[in-house]
């Protein structure tokens, strides 16, 4: 069976071509590295020992996808390509709805044009904004609160509607929590440009002496400790995730919706001592005030996933934290 994998080269992506290659699928990937290295997929290919098909190339140029598709055949397609930063989101909101919408509907036209219709979507728990209740479920309204938000949402309504003008469609739409980690063999991880925004590419950064401390964003929350608490999925088990998912729609087709965390809240505290213990490294640490948008308590009910999809998050925190150290020791400059 053969997939197309936009935004392979990146975090989420190359995580999950080697989880499709080693599970015997043929993997392409299209990216525009604007926000990865092909070095990425050099390594997926080295830890599994199979051939990726790679385009460098951007959603945005149809005629280039076009030309892809004519060349392959392919079966499904896991569409991760996107922009995610919430900052620049808020900076640049026509920058990500140009790139994160018209990029997907190039993508669902050139799918259409070929007749390839299973397609699973990279989503966020992003698109319940600030949510009125913890854990949460599908059902759950969505708010989200910036443009990058707004582009999941938008895509997921496409999506929907698109399946409702030929059920022909199948379509997986993916809310994920917060993927941290790496792959065990610490040679594919994350590998953000410039200071990263998330928390454990943060710490991680911290601990190898790039960054001198933690900005800890606000520590009055009505939390366990007062610092602000979400759902942490090791990025092997998110991937592992996108295989159950197209299994799904090959076996009982239609639109799908998943939440994909793991059911538990980890505070920041919480996290900087589950590092600590990982990497044996000191992480300082400083409050400063919330950051704006941030909301206190964040975590999945992950029940739908579990049992339609017969996937449960394997790894605990401790173990995320390990394989983030062991990518990020390993690689002090990312790729
Ligand atoms: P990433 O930036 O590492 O990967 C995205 C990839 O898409 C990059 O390799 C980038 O070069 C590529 N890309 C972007 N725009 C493109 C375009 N127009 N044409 C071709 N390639 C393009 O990000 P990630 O963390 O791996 O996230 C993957 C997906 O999951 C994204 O859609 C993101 O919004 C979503 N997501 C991520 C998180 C997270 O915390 N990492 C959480 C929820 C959802
Ligand atoms: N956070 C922090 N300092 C940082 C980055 C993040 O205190 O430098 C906190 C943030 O306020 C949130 C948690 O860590 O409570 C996770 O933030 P991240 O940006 O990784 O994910 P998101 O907020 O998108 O869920």
């Amino acid at each position: 069976m053969n997939v197309l994998i936009t935004g392979g080269a990146g975090y989420i992506g190359s995580h999950t071509s080697l989880e499709f290659l080693q599970a015997g699928y043929n993997v392409t990937v299209i990216d525009n590295l604007c926000n990865s290295k092909q070095e990425s997929l050099i390594r997926v290919q080295e830890i599994c020992g199979k051939d990726i098909t790679f385009y460098q190339n951007d959603l945005l140029d149809s005629a280039a996808l076009d030309k892809i598709f004519k060349q392959n055949s392919f079966d499904a397609v896991i569409h991760f390509a996107g922009l995610k930063a919430v900052g620049e989101s808020v900076e640049k909101p026509l920058l990500y709805y140009n790139n994160n919408l018209t990029g997907t509907l190039n993508l669902l036209e050139c799918m259409q044009r070929h007749n390839v219709k299973k397609i699973v979507f990279s989503s966020s728990a992003t698109v319940y904004g600030n949510p009125l209740k913890v854990p949460i479920t599908e059902e759950l309204s969505t708010q989200p609160t910036n443009p990058y938000g707004r582009t999941k949402l938008m895509i997921e309504d496409i999506l929907k509607d698109l399946y409702i003008s030929d059920p022909d469609w199948d379509i997986a739409l993916l809310r994920y929590f917060n993927p941290i980690g790496a792959h065990h063999s610490g040679k594919i991880g994350e590998d953000p440009n410039g200071i990263p925004n998330n928390l454990l590419p943060y710490i991680a950064q911290v601990a190898v002496g790039k960054l001198p401390h933690l900005n800890i964003f606000g520590n009055d929350y009505p939390t366990i400790d007062g610092t602000g608490v979400r759902d942490y999925i090791h990025v092997v088990d998110l991937a592992k995730g996108h295989l159950k998912a197209l299994e799904k729609l090959l076996t009982s087709p239609g639109v799908v919706t998943y939440n994909l965390g793991t059911g538990k809240g980890y505070s920041v505290i919480e996290i900087i001592e589950a590092f600590q213990q990982a990497s044996g490294i000191e992480i300082p640490y400083k409050f400063t005030h919330r950051r704006a948008g941030d909301a206190a308590e964040i975590y999945a009910d992950p029940t739908l996933a579990n049992t339609d999809l017969k996937w449960t998050a394997q790894k605990d925190v401790l173990t995320m934290c390990k394989d983030t150290w062991n990518w990020q020791s390993h690689n002090p400059q990312g790729y």
